[in-house]
Protein backbone atom coordinates (compact mmCIF):
# COMPACT_ATOMS: atom_id res chain seq x y z
CA UNK A 1 0.00 0.00 0.00
CA UNK A 2 1.65 3.08 -1.21
CA UNK A 3 0.17 5.39 1.24
CA UNK A 4 1.88 7.39 4.50
CA UNK A 5 0.53 7.39 7.98
CA UNK A 6 0.75 10.92 8.77
CA UNK A 7 -0.48 13.64 11.92
CA UNK A 8 -2.75 11.93 14.26
CA UNK A 9 -6.78 13.25 13.61
CA UNK A 10 -8.31 11.77 16.72
CA UNK A 11 -8.63 9.72 19.13
CA UNK A 12 -11.25 7.69 20.16
CA UNK A 13 -11.82 4.66 23.01
CA UNK A 14 -10.71 2.01 21.35
CA UNK A 15 -9.19 3.38 18.21
CA UNK A 16 -7.08 6.22 16.42
CA UNK A 17 -7.38 7.80 13.36
CA UNK A 18 -4.49 9.43 11.70
CA UNK A 19 -4.61 11.06 8.42
CA UNK A 20 -2.73 10.02 5.39
CA UNK A 21 -0.99 10.81 2.25
CA UNK A 22 -3.82 10.38 0.46
CA UNK A 23 -7.06 12.87 1.46
CA UNK A 24 -9.58 10.62 0.81
CA UNK A 25 -8.00 7.67 2.91
CA UNK A 26 -7.64 7.53 6.96
CA UNK A 27 -5.25 5.01 9.13
CA UNK A 28 -6.82 3.47 11.99
CA UNK A 29 -4.80 1.95 14.74
CA UNK A 30 -6.96 -0.59 17.39
CA UNK A 31 -5.96 -0.07 21.05
CA UNK A 32 -6.30 -2.89 23.91
CA UNK A 33 -7.99 0.23 26.39
CA UNK A 34 -11.46 -1.23 27.10
CA UNK A 35 -14.20 1.23 28.61
CA UNK A 36 -17.71 0.77 29.71
CA UNK A 37 -20.91 2.34 31.07
CA UNK A 38 -19.75 5.56 29.42
CA UNK A 39 -16.41 5.99 29.89
CA UNK A 40 -16.93 5.23 33.72
CA UNK A 41 -15.72 1.41 33.59
CA UNK A 42 -11.82 1.79 32.34
CA UNK A 43 -9.74 -1.06 31.58
CA UNK A 44 -7.06 -2.92 29.14
CA UNK A 45 -8.13 -6.32 27.31
CA UNK A 46 -4.79 -8.07 26.14
CA UNK A 47 -4.66 -8.42 22.57
CA UNK A 48 -7.96 -6.65 22.26
CA UNK A 49 -6.50 -4.27 19.28
CA UNK A 50 -5.27 -7.18 17.40
CA UNK A 51 -8.62 -9.18 17.55
CA UNK A 52 -10.95 -6.53 16.87
CA UNK A 53 -8.76 -5.55 13.51
CA UNK A 54 -8.49 -8.90 12.44
CA UNK A 55 -12.57 -9.80 13.17
CA UNK A 56 -13.92 -6.38 12.16
CA UNK A 57 -11.22 -6.88 8.60
CA UNK A 58 -13.05 -10.46 8.54
CA UNK A 59 -16.65 -9.16 9.01
CA UNK A 60 -16.59 -6.43 6.53
CA UNK A 61 -15.20 -8.35 3.59
CA UNK A 62 -17.84 -10.71 4.35
CA UNK A 63 -20.26 -7.71 3.98
CA UNK A 64 -18.37 -6.29 1.07
CA UNK A 65 -18.81 -9.89 -0.78
CA UNK A 66 -22.33 -9.43 -0.09
CA UNK A 67 -22.83 -5.79 -1.61
CA UNK A 68 -22.69 -3.91 1.44
CA UNK A 69 -20.10 -0.68 1.04
CA UNK A 70 -18.16 -0.50 3.81
CA UNK A 71 -15.18 2.00 4.38
CA UNK A 72 -12.42 -1.18 4.66
CA UNK A 73 -9.78 -0.44 2.20
CA UNK A 74 -6.87 -2.84 3.36
CA UNK A 75 -5.89 -4.54 6.69
CA UNK A 76 -1.81 -3.06 7.18
CA UNK A 77 -1.06 -5.25 10.03
CA UNK A 78 -1.82 -6.57 13.08
CA UNK A 79 -3.23 -3.62 14.89
CA UNK A 80 -4.01 -1.14 11.45
CA UNK A 81 -6.10 -0.48 9.09
CA UNK A 82 -6.41 1.54 5.69
CA UNK A 83 -9.99 2.55 5.16
CA UNK A 84 -11.51 5.46 3.00
CA UNK A 85 -11.72 8.93 4.82
CA UNK A 86 -15.69 9.56 5.80
CA UNK A 87 -17.36 12.26 8.16
CA UNK A 88 -19.07 10.11 10.97
CA UNK A 89 -22.66 10.20 10.95
CA UNK A 90 -23.18 10.97 14.56
CA UNK A 91 -25.83 7.98 15.11
CA UNK A 92 -25.80 4.88 16.31
CA UNK A 93 -27.49 2.39 14.81
CA UNK A 94 -28.51 -0.44 16.74
CA UNK A 95 -30.04 -4.02 15.65
CA UNK A 96 -31.59 -6.04 17.96
CA UNK A 97 -33.00 -9.73 17.90
CA UNK A 98 -32.70 -10.63 21.52
CA UNK A 99 -33.96 -8.90 24.20
CA UNK A 100 -30.33 -7.92 26.25
CA UNK A 101 -28.85 -4.60 28.10
CA UNK A 102 -30.41 -1.35 28.01
CA UNK A 103 -33.47 -3.11 25.89
CA UNK A 104 -34.03 -5.60 29.03
CA UNK A 105 -33.37 -2.90 31.60
CA UNK A 106 -35.47 -0.06 29.52
CA UNK A 107 -38.82 -1.97 28.79
CA UNK A 108 -38.96 -4.61 30.74
CA UNK A 109 -37.91 -7.97 28.98
CA UNK A 110 -35.80 -10.24 30.21
CA UNK A 111 -32.50 -10.77 28.98
CA UNK A 112 -32.37 -13.68 26.58
CA UNK A 113 -36.69 -13.08 25.56
CA UNK A 114 -36.19 -13.77 21.67
CA UNK A 115 -37.67 -10.80 20.47
CA UNK A 116 -40.88 -11.48 17.60
CA UNK A 117 -39.83 -8.85 15.24
CA UNK A 118 -35.98 -7.17 14.58
CA UNK A 119 -35.93 -3.96 16.93
CA UNK A 120 -33.85 -1.08 15.19
CA UNK A 121 -32.80 1.72 17.43
CA UNK A 122 -30.73 4.90 16.42
CA UNK A 123 -28.56 6.57 19.72
CA UNK A 124 -27.00 10.43 19.45
CA UNK A 125 -23.37 9.98 19.44
CA UNK A 126 -22.49 12.44 22.28
CA UNK A 127 -20.35 11.57 25.04
CA UNK A 128 -21.59 14.29 27.33
CA UNK A 129 -25.37 13.39 26.91
CA UNK A 130 -24.16 10.05 27.37
CA UNK A 131 -25.74 8.90 23.70
CA UNK A 132 -29.15 8.90 24.40
CA UNK A 133 -31.63 6.69 22.69
CA UNK A 134 -33.58 9.29 20.07
CA UNK A 135 -35.71 8.77 17.45
CA UNK A 136 -36.38 10.05 13.15
CA UNK A 137 -38.09 13.06 14.51
CA UNK A 138 -34.77 14.26 17.01
CA UNK A 139 -32.14 13.44 13.99
CA UNK A 140 -33.82 15.45 12.20
CA UNK A 141 -34.19 18.29 14.46
CA UNK A 142 -30.73 17.87 15.35
CA UNK A 143 -29.77 17.89 11.65
CA UNK A 144 -27.95 14.48 11.85
CA UNK A 145 -28.44 12.94 8.87
CA UNK A 146 -31.18 13.22 6.13
CA UNK A 147 -34.04 11.35 6.17
CA UNK A 148 -32.89 10.00 2.89
CA UNK A 149 -29.24 8.84 4.67
CA UNK A 150 -31.37 7.49 7.45
CA UNK A 151 -33.43 5.12 5.17
CA UNK A 152 -29.90 3.83 3.69
CA UNK A 153 -28.54 3.10 7.14
CA UNK A 154 -31.67 1.11 7.99
CA UNK A 155 -31.75 -0.34 4.95
CA UNK A 156 -27.92 -1.42 5.56
CA UNK A 157 -28.26 -2.86 8.90
CA UNK A 158 -31.29 -4.79 8.64
CA UNK A 159 -29.58 -6.44 5.50
CA UNK A 160 -25.75 -6.69 8.27
CA UNK A 161 -28.40 -8.25 10.68
CA UNK A 162 -29.76 -10.66 8.17
CA UNK A 163 -26.03 -11.73 6.63
CA UNK A 164 -24.15 -12.17 9.85
CA UNK A 165 -26.99 -13.93 11.77
CA UNK A 166 -26.85 -16.85 9.35
CA UNK A 167 -23.36 -16.48 9.25
CA UNK A 168 -22.57 -16.42 12.79
CA UNK A 169 -25.30 -19.62 12.93
CA UNK A 170 -22.94 -21.73 11.26
CA UNK A 171 -20.25 -20.96 14.14
CA UNK A 172 -22.71 -21.94 16.40
CA UNK A 173 -23.03 -18.11 17.47
CA UNK A 174 -26.19 -16.52 18.33
CA UNK A 175 -26.31 -12.72 17.22
CA UNK A 176 -28.10 -10.78 20.17
CA UNK A 177 -27.57 -7.64 19.10
CA UNK A 178 -25.17 -4.68 17.86
CA UNK A 179 -24.38 -1.80 17.29
CA UNK A 180 -23.57 -0.34 13.43
CA UNK A 181 -21.79 3.35 12.95
CA UNK A 182 -22.13 5.01 9.50
CA UNK A 183 -19.98 7.21 7.90
CA UNK A 184 -20.33 9.84 4.33
CA UNK A 185 -17.80 9.22 1.74
CA UNK A 186 -18.10 11.53 -1.60
CA UNK A 187 -21.33 11.84 -0.62
CA UNK A 188 -22.13 8.08 -0.25
CA UNK A 189 -23.46 6.34 3.30
CA UNK A 190 -21.21 3.70 3.96
CA UNK A 191 -20.44 1.51 6.47
CA UNK A 192 -17.84 2.31 8.86
CA UNK A 193 -16.07 1.89 12.62
CA UNK A 194 -15.86 -1.63 13.52
CA UNK A 195 -17.85 -4.95 14.14
CA UNK A 196 -16.43 -7.11 17.29
CA UNK A 197 -17.23 -8.00 20.69
CA UNK A 198 -16.94 -4.53 21.28
CA UNK A 199 -20.13 -3.84 19.25
CA UNK A 200 -22.06 -7.35 19.45
CA UNK A 201 -23.55 -9.51 21.85
CA UNK A 202 -22.21 -13.13 20.96
CA UNK A 203 -23.64 -15.86 22.46
CA UNK A 204 -22.64 -19.50 21.99
CA UNK A 205 -25.58 -21.07 20.43
CA UNK A 206 -25.65 -24.35 23.09
CA UNK A 207 -24.05 -23.29 26.38
CA UNK A 208 -25.10 -19.22 26.05
CA UNK A 209 -21.98 -18.22 26.89
CA UNK A 210 -21.11 -14.75 26.76
CA UNK A 211 -18.39 -14.54 24.03
CA UNK A 212 -18.16 -10.46 24.24
CA UNK A 213 -17.81 -7.44 26.05
CA UNK A 214 -20.43 -8.05 28.64
CA UNK A 215 -17.47 -10.04 30.19
CA UNK A 216 -15.42 -7.02 30.79
CA UNK A 217 -19.13 -5.19 31.67
CA UNK A 218 -19.86 -7.44 33.90
CA UNK A 219 -16.64 -8.81 35.71
CA UNK A 220 -17.36 -12.62 34.20
CA UNK A 221 -13.75 -13.13 33.95
CA UNK A 222 -11.75 -14.67 30.40
CA UNK A 223 -12.28 -11.79 28.53
CA UNK A 224 -9.40 -11.88 26.17
CA UNK A 225 -10.32 -15.77 25.99
CA UNK A 226 -14.11 -14.70 24.64
CA UNK A 227 -12.24 -12.77 21.84
CA UNK A 228 -10.46 -15.28 20.86
CA UNK A 229 -12.69 -17.48 20.69
CA UNK A 230 -15.07 -15.60 18.27
CA UNK A 231 -11.92 -14.97 15.85
CA UNK A 232 -11.03 -18.74 16.12
CA UNK A 233 -14.43 -19.72 15.19
CA UNK A 234 -14.44 -17.09 12.35
CA UNK A 235 -11.21 -17.83 10.65
CA UNK A 236 -9.70 -20.66 12.43
CA UNK A 237 -6.74 -18.10 13.71
CA UNK A 238 -5.65 -18.62 16.91
CA UNK A 239 -2.87 -15.58 18.03
N1 LIG B 1 -23.11 -0.89 21.94
C1 LIG B 1 -21.92 -0.36 21.48
N2 LIG B 1 -21.55 0.91 21.88
C2 LIG B 1 -22.31 1.66 22.71
C3 LIG B 1 -23.52 1.10 23.20
C4 LIG B 1 -23.90 -0.16 22.79
O1 LIG B 1 -21.22 -0.98 20.69
O2 LIG B 1 -21.91 2.79 23.02
C5 LIG B 1 -23.53 -2.24 21.52
C6 LIG B 1 -23.47 -3.25 22.63
O3 LIG B 1 -22.24 -3.93 22.63
C7 LIG B 1 -24.60 -4.19 22.29
C8 LIG B 1 -25.62 -3.30 21.55
O4 LIG B 1 -24.87 -2.17 21.10
O5 LIG B 1 -24.15 -5.20 21.40
C9 LIG B 1 -26.77 -2.85 22.42
O6 LIG B 1 -26.26 -2.28 23.62
P1 LIG B 1 -27.24 -1.80 24.78
O7 LIG B 1 -28.09 -0.70 24.27
O8 LIG B 1 -27.94 -2.98 25.34
O9 LIG B 1 -26.29 -1.10 25.82
P2 LIG B 1 -25.42 -1.63 27.03
O10 LIG B 1 -26.14 -2.72 27.71
O11 LIG B 1 -24.15 -2.07 26.38
O12 LIG B 1 -25.26 -0.40 27.85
Amino acid sequence: MGVQKLEQLYEGKAKKVFKTSDPDLYWIEYKDDATAFDGKKKGTIMNKGVLNNKITTHFFKLLEGKGIPTHLVEQINDREQVVKAVKIVLVEVVVRNIAAGSLSKRIGLPEGTMLPKTVLEYYYKDDALGDPLINDYHIQVLDLATPEQMKVCAEIALKVNTILREYLKDKKIDLIDFKLEFGVHKGQVILADEISPDTCRFWDVETREKLDKDRFRRDLGNVEEAYKEILKRLTGETI
